[in-house]
């Protein structure tokens, strides 16, 4: 899988003008919880990962310099933060959005997350 980077993200969604969309996935500006079934499999294409596969314990610290929290639409894309920093990233083959994906595992539940990728916002 590729490794992206800042660069390589923000030249992703340059190419690719988001439309109007289609799948099943609400408007997720904000890292958004989804189950297995929402994710629209057939029209998702991975596009290559955020994770350092030299990392073995990628940090947990997230990167909010203008008070934005975990879920805020307008907080930092940062890649090198997490959690960035242990997402894949996707392209809806039908809408043309990137999206950022992630998988928590707590004690005794997974959960999906989902942003939408804004190349105004990566840092
Ligand atoms: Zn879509």
């Amino acid at each position: 899988m590729d490794e992206l980077n800042a660069k390589s993200l923000t030249a992703l969604v340059g190419l690719t003008p988001a439309k109007a969309c289609t799948c099943p996935l609400r408007p997720c500006a904000g890292w958004e919880s989804f189950t297995e079934e929402r994710w629209p499999k057939a029209q998702m294409r991975r596009l290559g990962t955020l994770r350092d596969p030299e990392v073995y314990e990628p940090t947990q610290e997230e990167h909010h310099p203008n008070g934005t929290r975990y879920a805020s639409p307008d907080a930092p894309i940062a890649v090198d933060f997490f959690p960035c920093n242990v997402s894949d990233v996707y392209a809806c083959d039908t809408c043309e959005r990137v999206l950022l994906r992630y998988t928590e595992f707590g004690g005794y539940y997974v959960d999906h997350r989902v942003r939408e990728l804004d190349a105004r916002l990566v840092v």
